[in-house]
């Protein structure tokens, strides 16, 4: 599932593509779901003719502000947009923007729970994320009056309404960087722990945003950045998805286990529940 950087990586590639100031002539809908509460008409009507004012990320949103609109794009599981100048239909190809300039941006998904947002007030929506982890506000001090709660810390670093953009990838490599358990409950992590946290987090993100994100299988599905390109991050991880291969510091079997249901991986030895174990 794209997080952060691999948002990250859809708006850089749409910004160095210059599509702002392009107008969107029109849209064809071949899956109407993926557009969340309007009808097709609705859609139609509304997004015609609108020009492409600025496009920025918003924790996994992607936003494109579209004077009087401002249309949010949520990539959940599979979704990936796509500029090209060719009219060809792609296989899963749900929603289609003819741009004022002949070339066409596609949003294709494979799994279909990808979700367009037409809004006059994004605020109601975008107001419920928390704070962005890439953003100067995101200080040692913030963080650290986040973590004062009884939650497991892997769980609470994936409450989008505290922290926006992080997910399984990133949340796994922060906790192996600050060599925490991701089962340790936050308001327990020593101010050592979450100074290193904090600095983990930063630097994993902006990592995998210099190998443009992370794309894991080979299908279609996995991330593609706008422009068609896989991310180069994926040999960068350090423990995601490297269940029963030798840590890189230790060399002990990095171990999976389920975290409030979400598939952690992490190595015993570098994240101790308890500190006796890390003597
Ligand atoms: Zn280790």
């Amino acid at each position: 599932m794209p997080e952060l950087p691999e948002v990250q990586t859809v708006v850089n590639d749409l910004i160095r593509q210059k599509i702002i100031g392009k107008k969107i002539v029109k849209a064809t809908l071949f899956w109407p779901k993926s557009i969340q509460d309007l009808t097709e008409i609705e859609f139609y009507q509304a997004i015609s003719s609108l020009e492409i004012k600025k496009v920025e990320r918003q924790g996994k949103y992607i936003v494109i502000y579209l004077d009087p609109f401002t249309l949010l794009i949520h990539l959940r599981m599979s979704g990936r947009l796509r500029i090209t100048d060719k009219e060809d239909l792609s296989p899963h190809e749900r929603v289609r923007f003819y741009l004022s300039d002949g070339r066409i941006l596609q949003f294709i998904d494979q799994r279909k729970f990808g979700r367009l947002y037409l809004l006059k007030d994004p605020v109601q929506r975008l107001q419920k994320l928390g704070i962005d982890p890439l953003l100067a506000t995101f200080t040692e001090i913030c963080f650290v009056q986040l973590l004062n709660k009884k939650q497991k810390i892997k769980t609470l670093l994936l409450d989008q309404t505290l922290i926006a953009g992080l997910g399984n990838i990133y949340v796994d490599e922060a906790l192996f960087e600050a060599k925490i358990h991701p089962e340790k409950l936050a308001n327990q992590l020593t101010v050592l722990e979450k100074q290193n946290l904090h600095q983990a987090i930063g630097k994993v993100l902006r990592l995998a945003i210099e190998n443009r994100g992370t794309s894991l299988g080979t299908n279609e599905g996995n991330f593609h950045s706008a422009t068609g390109r896989r991310g180069k991050h994926a040999k960068r991880l350090k423990v995601y998805r490297r269940t029963g291969k030798p840590c890189f510091c230790c060399t002990t079997p990095i171990q999976r286990i389920k975290v409030n249901g979400r598939s952690t991986h992490f190595c015993p030895q570098c994240q101790p529940m308890n500190l006796r174990a890390a003597t």
